[in-house]
């Protein structure tokens, strides 16, 4: 069989068994992210054709030993490169920002990419080195980096490790806390809130995203122990916070938070009333994939909580496939539109997409945070389109109450 060209799932599998009798390779799975919301807005042609030039793409990398169509968004690669996978990721890295350079479509195209070493003499069956291949390219998508299985594999482990060892009587894991960062008005820059947000430096590790330990967390079962945590930690900080402007405090809560611990919404109501003397007003976030989800109780509890004058934001707008008639019946106080349809990179197309994320809005009596603005060209389009509030870095980096500012 000619190496270059596209193969199926099988006739791959069929190669990488040939191959593990006489040596190690990497398998890696590539997956274009965003592909069903790309075939929704821009028509399942250019669809097909970004995935036919994707597959063409990879095919011809000399890194690509043999390359298989998996499903029309998910890739699988073979190098034979054994002891160094992350020249292949590197290589595939690299042949997509080449590929968007081109500017063949009106959008960038993301990837999320992972690797293992499949090993030859191994007895393992083969489509245990496609799990790992996968666990990898799927904590690629959570940190936006490549990842090699054996790494993505010890952080996983580490963090369910301690969080396995947590109980309700603790304070946070080590070096886990939470910043603020600034939402501003949008007509004059004043601040308007502050979002909390969970940093977690990792001892032996490092700093790790949320976007990885929040879903281990919810995995594992102890994320309503963290965001209450979270709830709590204002108790400490509010008093530096406030000195810079704003009286009101967004926290991300997870669904599972809300669904799952019955005292949750009287949390919430305590931590309301120790606050009260500073004013210290709250918002939810609810990311608008959990609430299509977990509708039912979860839109009780939210209910509730408005009630006692708990304000209720649904955050990532966007960036989900959340059919609209999910809003119908929503509480919904802020929509926050989600980053990625700011940095959409032709304008016309994201200033037509925030108009109809602001138009919804509208309709449901909500106000418009647009989240990830990092430049003045950014918050002129979200003045544009009539947008109440932004934040991102143009504003401000989160602040660590913790450490003093110099103004
Ligand atoms: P999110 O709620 O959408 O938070 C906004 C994310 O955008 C934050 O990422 C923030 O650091 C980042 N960001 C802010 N400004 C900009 C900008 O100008 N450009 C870009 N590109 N990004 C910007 P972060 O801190 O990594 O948090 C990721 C997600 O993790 C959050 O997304 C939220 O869903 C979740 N999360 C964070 N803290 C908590 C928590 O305490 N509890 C729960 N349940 N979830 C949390
Ligand atoms: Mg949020
Ligand atoms: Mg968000």
């Amino acid at each position: 069989m000619t190496h270059k060209e596209l193969l199926t799932k099988s006739a791959l599998v069929s190669e990488l068994n040939k191959l593990l009798d006489e040596q190690s390779v990497v398998l890696s799975t590539v997956l274009i992210k965003n592909l069903a919301r790309i075939n929704s807005q821009f028509g399942r042609d250019i669809g097909d054709e970004l995935i036919e030039k994707f597959g063409q793409m990879l095919v011809g990398l000399k890194e690509c030993e043999f390359t298989a169509k998996v499903s029309p968004a998910l890739y699988a690669v073979i190098s034979k490169e054994a002891t160094r996978p992350r020249v292949l990721l590197k290589a595939v890295q690299e042949a997509v920002v080449h590929f968007n350079k081109t500017k063949q479509f009106p959008f960038l195209v993301e990837i999320s990419v992972g690797a293992t070493v499949a090993a030859m003499g191994h007895s393992r069956d083969v489509e245990s080195w496609f799990d790992q291949a996968n666990l990898a390219m799927v904590y690629s998508g959570r940190l936006s980096t490549p990842q090699v299985y054996h790494e993505s594999t010890a952080l996983d482990a580490t963090i369910r490790d301690i969080f396995g060892r947590l109980t309700a009587q603790d304070s946070p894991p080590e070096r886990m806390h939470w910043v603020y960062q600034p939402v501003n008005h949008v007509s004059d820059g004043r601040i308007f809130a502050y979002e909390a947000l969970c940093r977690w430096d990792i001892p032996g590790i490092g700093s790790v995203s949320p976007n990885v330990f929040i879903p281990i967390a919810e995995d594992v079962g102890v994320i309503d122990l963290i965001d209450s945590w979270g709830l709590m930690s204002l108790d400490k900080t509010h008093e530096e916070l406030f000195e810079h402007g704003g009286h009101c405090v967004s926290f991300n809560l997870s669904a599972k938070t809300l669904e799952s611990d019955l005292s949750c919404a009287e949390m919430i109501k305590d931590m309301l009333n120790r606050n009260r003397d500073c004013g210290c007003e709250l918002i939810i976030e609810m990311t608008e994939t959990a609430v299509a989800e977990n509708r039912g109780r979860l839109l009780t509890q939210l209910k509730e909580l408005r009630a006692h004058g708990v304000r209720i934001a649904i955050d990532d707008f966007g960036s989900g496939l959340t059919s609209l008639g999910a809003f119908a019946d929503l509480p919904c106080d802020y929509l926050k539109i989600d980053g990625s349809l700011l940095h959409i990179e032709d304008r016309h197309l994201a200033k037509g997409l925030l108009q109809v994320a602001k138009k919804l809005a509208d309709l449901l009596g909500a106000k418009v945070i647009v989240e990830g603005v990092e430049t003045e060209a950014q918050l002129r389009l979200v003045k544009e389109i009539g947008a109440d509030f932004a934040q991102g870095w143009y504003f401000g980096q989160p602040i660590d109450p913790a450490i003093p500012s110099d103004n």
